[in-house]
């Protein structure tokens, strides 16, 4: 088995379905855990500080 290119096409399981709470295709089936908003792993939503995108601009 090689690493290069060839290799990608041997992807066919999916790791991440589509999350129940934020509808993103991010929920991971064996770890069961959204990467997106957490779902699985916290009852709040996941949220950084460094993601501004996620937070509301100040004034
Ligand atoms: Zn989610």
């Amino acid at each position: 088995m090689s690493k290069g290119t060839p290799s990608r096409g041997k992807r066919q399981k999916s790791t991440h379905i589509r999350c129940r709470r934020c509808g993103k295709h991010s929920y991971h089936k064996q770890k069961k855990v959204c990467a997106s908003c957490g779902y699985g792993e916290t009852a709040r939503l996941r949220s950084y500080s460094w993601n501004k995108r996620s937070h509301r601009p100040k004034a």
